[in-house]
């Protein structure tokens, strides 16, 4: 039994992108689950999520089972950041957003190029008393080289199952740096939350685009630390434009909606997407 998930945030339309990551999730998986991922509550929209269900019986691809939402789980998520913290394996980081890029591009804090920078010693610690004294809210980060450090003392090498080609992957933080997982503004964050998720859901493929193949190394350490389950990955294929172009949710004219009012049929829609990847192992 393939368990897969589809899990669009409703920040805008459903575009043939999503259409199409919607669709490998129905194709391979034994019924897949309709996962909400509106934990940040400043651009997710109920109307949007409404169309997501719209669009997605209109498609033919009906989930399985109720719908699942994030901002329902709140709770599970600051539950694991609490687990992490009691490990000292995050740390709150007091930057602000133009600290950081100012941290980012000084020479000496050997970020090297990781999109998650290393903060634990930007600020002093009377800077740091100062602002929590003051009420400031922290980022929690994920301390990268203590998380190493943990999982190689408790002898656990963090890996994860590629779909497509059967390999296990290590996972290695070293393209992130010290990743958030609590916003200041939310308290948790993407890569919490999808972990945490895909455990609770006993989800087993988890399917999803390209772009977030890096990602995947995040979670399966993550899955490591918190001694979840690593479900199999498959990381299939960018639907473009005509023009070669990724497509975006700014991308309005291609969306479903945008489509279906041009007098595009469902099917038209299904056969222009790309083949479903084939999988050369089962789960
Ligand atoms: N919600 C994410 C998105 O909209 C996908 C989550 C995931 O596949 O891990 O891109």
């Amino acid at each position: 039994m393939v368990k897969t998930r589809f899990a669009p945030s409703p920040t805008g339309h459903l575009h043939l992108g999503h259409a199409y990551a919607a669709l490998v999730a129905a194709r391979l998986g034994d019924g897949y689950l309709l996962r909400i991922d509106d934990i940040d509550h400043t651009r997710c929209r109920p109307a949007f999520t409404d169309q997501i269900f719209d669009d997605l019986q209109w498609l033919g691809l009906q989930w399985h089972g109720p719908v699942i939402y994030q901002s329902q789980r709140l709770d599970a998520y600051d539950a694991a950041l609490a687990k992490l913290r009691a490990a000292d394996l995050v740390y709150p980081c007091y930057l602000s957003r133009a600290e950081l890029g100012d941290f980012l591009a000084a020479p000496h804090t050997n970020n090297a190029g990781a999109p998650a920078p290393r903060t634990h010693n930007a600020l002093s610690q009377q800077e740091t008393d100062q602002r929590i004294a003051a009420g400031m809210q922290p980022a929690w980060r994920l301390h990268a080289d203590k998380a190493i450090d943990y999982l190689a003392a408790a002898g656990t090498k963090p890996q994860w199952l590629d779909a497509a080609s059967g390999n296990h992957i290590d996972a290695s933080l070293t393209a992130f740096g010290d990743v958030v997982l609590g916003r200041k503004d939310i308290g948790t964050s993407y890569h919490l939350s999808v972990v945490i998720d895909d455990a609770m859901d006993r989800v087993s493929l988890v399917t999803r685009g390209d772009d977030l193949r890096d990602s995947t190394h995040v979670h399966a350490i993550l899955q490591a630390l918190l001694d979840l389950p690593s479900p199999a990955y498959l990381h299939h294929p960018l639907v473009n434009d005509a023009a070669g172009n990724r497509l975006a949710k700014r991308d309005d004219a291609r969306s479903i909606v945008s489509l279906r009012e041009d007098g595009i049929s469902a099917q038209e829609i299904i056969d222009s997407l790309p083949d479903i990847p084939a999988l050369p192992i089962s789960h």
